[in-house]
């Protein structure tokens, strides 16, 4: 099936652009997105949050022989009932014993040594006790007990990591350990960005009244930052029709994605309107939320474009909600799973209006008893950045739910991870 236009969404029976819920605008979103293609091929040392653009498949067994999980002594389980064995060698990792094991006898062994042939069992040597070059048990274990079979891991044949991963410390580790040195992955995205605002000014001036250091520029890069891609900072754009338009399709030639902070909420986005209406084709979305309510997404140009709100807060919540996710698509990243929600009790009273869903910045902090609670920061205002810098979490609100009462349970979304 082809992909709704922007114009159908729009006029779609159930779209309301002044009340839009956030999961709404989050999968027409996504059916407007298409990930990238190209590829790139890299020693693994430099694929770390990249996304895999194949599967990879085990061209061996890991561990390719079977292997002692443990130190202490090998031997066959028709053995387990002998008073004692006889210490004929040792077996230690990568310097095996090239004898056979025969009744009466065993091995010493250390971790990860090959299980010498005519054994079966590792015993630990903490259940045994050795005289005169010989063990007997205290303990006996289980046939098998002990041994790391080949293929255990990974069978050779299998699909270890599949198309669309993104890659983690552990599955570097993992393609490693296949003595793969090199995988494909989608290329980077290039990521452009400007704030909009004719009352910002850059670090370094002196501020004027009624001025704003523009530090929308500086939570976009850094979150950017946390994602892996190419990042293009295009700075402070006034609010001028001609600058704006310039600076749009610049950005849009140079990047696969375009975000610009500003400039969307009411009134401003008459004018942002008509721009994004000649360059591209762009909805505007009033989000049943709190904060971030004006979004504006599209097209302009061939590259995606996420006009977000100016309100610091604002900024960095949709970033998470909206663009964040639709980023990680866009890089060829599937399977992705929405951030975790917690149950939590709110030792606080939690004042709220039906009707949207709110992102409330809170703390997540363990009770004297070791139990974990969430407070809420204090001024909620979505131009109060230092809630973000306080809270750990956002206390996620249904649009239903209204003020609460402390030792209500609520919704919490831990921030570590996506921040
Ligand atoms: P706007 O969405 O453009 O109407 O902006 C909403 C509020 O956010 C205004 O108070 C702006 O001054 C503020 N704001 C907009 N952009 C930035 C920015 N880049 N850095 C800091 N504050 C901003
Ligand atoms: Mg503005």
């Amino acid at each position: 099936m082809s992909k709704k236009s922007l114009s159908e969404i729009s006029c779609q029976d159930d779209y309301d652009p002044n009340s839009m819920p956030v999961s709404q605008a989050r999968d027409f979103i996504r059916d407007y997105l298409t990930p990238i293609t190209e590829t790139e091929t890299l020693p693994l040392k430099l694929v770390l949050g990249r996304i895999l653009a194949g599967d990879i498949v085990s061209p061996c067994n890991v561990p390719n022989h079977n292997n002692s999980a443990m130190d202490g002594y090998a031997f066959h389980s028709h053995d387990a009932a002998a008073n004692s064995l006889e210490i004929i060698g040792t077996a230690f990792a990568g310097k095996p014993f090239d004898g056979v094991v025969k009744t009466g006898e065993c091995v010493r062994i250390m971790t990860g040594a090959v299980i010498p042939s005519g054994t079966d069992t590792v015993v630990m040597q903490e259940r045994v006790l050795t005289e005169n070059n010989r063990i007997s048990m205290t303990e006996v274990p289980k046939p098998g007990a002990n041994v790391r079979l080949a293929g255990e891991d990974l069978k050779q044949g299998e699909t270890v990591l599949p198309q669309g991963r993104s890659l983690r410390p552990s599955d570097i580790g993992l393609i490693a350990s296949l003595g793969i040195g090199e995988v494909t992955v989608y290329r980077k995205l290039r990521v452009a960005f400007f704030s909009t605002g004719d009352e910002l000014i850059s670090i370094g001036q002196p501020l004027q009244e009624g001025q704003v250091y523009d530090s929308n520029r500086y939570t976009l890069h850094s979150m950017l930052s946390k994602v892996n891609l190419d990042i293009l900072d295009m700075g402070v754009v006034p609010d001028d029709p001609q600058r704006l338009e310039q600076a749009l399709i610049d950005a849009s030639r140079q990047a696969d994605v375009v975000i610009t902070s500003g400039g969307v909420s009411v009134g401003e986005a008459d004018f942002m309107k008509l721009l994004l209406e000649k360059l591209g084709q762009v909805v505007f979305w009033k989000i049943a939320m709190k904060p971030g309510r004006p979004l504006a997404y599209g097209k302009v140009g061939n590259a995606h474009y996420f006009g977000l709100p100016g309100n610091p807060v604002s900024v960095m919540v949709t970033f998470y909600q909206f663009v964040r996710d639709a980023l990680l698509y866009i890089m060829g990243q599937q399977n992705l799973q929405p951030q975790p929600l917690l149950q939590v009790i709110c030792t606080e009273d939690i004042r709220k209006l039906p009707g949207r869903t709110e992102f409330q910045r809170g703390i997540l902090y363990t009770d004297e008893k070791g139990t974990w609670r969430v407070r809420p920061t204090g001024n909620q205002g979505s131009g109060i950045l230092r809630s973000m810098s306080e809270a750990n979490c956002f206390i996620v609100l249904d649009d239903d739910t209204g003020n609460l009462p402390a030792g209500t349970k609520v919704q919490v979304q831990v921030m570590e991870g996506i921040l």
